[in-house]
């Protein structure tokens, strides 16, 4: 229960990783606020968490818009009368194709949202965090296994995570001296609603190459997202952990 009075902003909090995060979260004792582009999904989550709603709160948001953003800054502001101060930014696409293939749209929908997105909530965010002088504070983004090496079919994927990555440590180095913690969770194969759709013959590849030989599950994510909210994890500043059951 290290998160007590603690408040907790997650996006992508819907499905898969964002909702157990909100979950695992709330059972360490954290208040939470589920954003998702699909508001009836965020608020299943909250009613999967607390059926009274009382300390918590679902919120429609569309990370890639800046407008909407701050729009939802303001609401939360308007109702809890100071900012989070743990931000998780899950909410990610995927837009798979072959780059002889990849349409400039599906390159840029998977920069805007994972990208653009995680910047936008960061940006805003951090800069509530800093006006109302909240410390301790801890940001934790979400990049992947794939953006260390690339991946076949996920050129648009890994290049918006591989900026996630270092958008992460750069924003470490800004705001380690106001007291706000910046660090990434690089995930592996994870079962959730992004992955479901992966042909059954990529994934008996993909498995070979984990040596826990399985597929992870979003709690596994989001107990390591929440040791990195808690200040257990106080002196963790810029890192990128992987997650990922020794998948290279
Ligand atoms: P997921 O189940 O698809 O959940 C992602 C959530 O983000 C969905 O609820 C989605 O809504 C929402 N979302 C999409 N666009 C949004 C936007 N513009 N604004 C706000 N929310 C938006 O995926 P997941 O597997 O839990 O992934 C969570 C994060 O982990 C992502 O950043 C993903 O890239 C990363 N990750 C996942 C894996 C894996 O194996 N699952 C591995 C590495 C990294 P819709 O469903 O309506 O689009």
């Amino acid at each position: 229960m290290s998160l007590i009075g603690r408040t907790a902003f997650v996006t992508g909090a819907g499905s898969g990783i964002g909702r157990a995060t909100c979950q695992v979260l709330a059972r360490d004792g954290a208040n939470i606020i589920a954003a998702d582009v699909n508001e009836a999904n965020a608020r299943k989550t909250i009613e999967l968490i607390d059926k009274s709603e009382s300390k918590n709160l679902s919120i429609a948001i569309d990370v890639s818009k800046s407008s909407n953003v701050k729009h939802v800054l303001d609401k939360v502001l308007e109702t809890y009368k100071k900012p989070p101060s743990i931000i998780v930014n899950c909410a990610g696409i995927t837009r798979d194709n072959f780059i002889l293939k990849l349409s400039e749209e599906n390159f840029q929908e998977v920069i805007d949202v994972n990208l653009k997105g995680t910047f936008l909530v960061l940006q805003a965010f951090a800069n509530a965090i800093i006006e109302h002088q909240i410390s301790p504070a801890s940001i934790i983004n979400i990049g992947s296994v794939s953006s260390k090496n690339g991946n076949m079919g996920q050129a648009n994927y890994c290049a918006s995570k591989a900026g996630v990555e270092l958008l992460t440590k750069t924003a470490a180095k800004e705001f380690g001296k106001v007291g706000i913690r910046v660090n990434a969770v690089l995930p592996g194969f994870i079962s959730t609603p992004m992955t479901a759709i992966v042909p059954e013959k990529v994934k008996a590849i993909l498995l070979k190459q984990i040596p826990l030989a399985r597929l992870g599950n979003p709690e596994e994510i989001a107990e390591v997202i929440s040791f990195l909210a808690s200040e257990k994890s106080s002196y963790i500043n810029g890192a990128s952990i992987n997650v990922n059951g020794g998948m290279v």
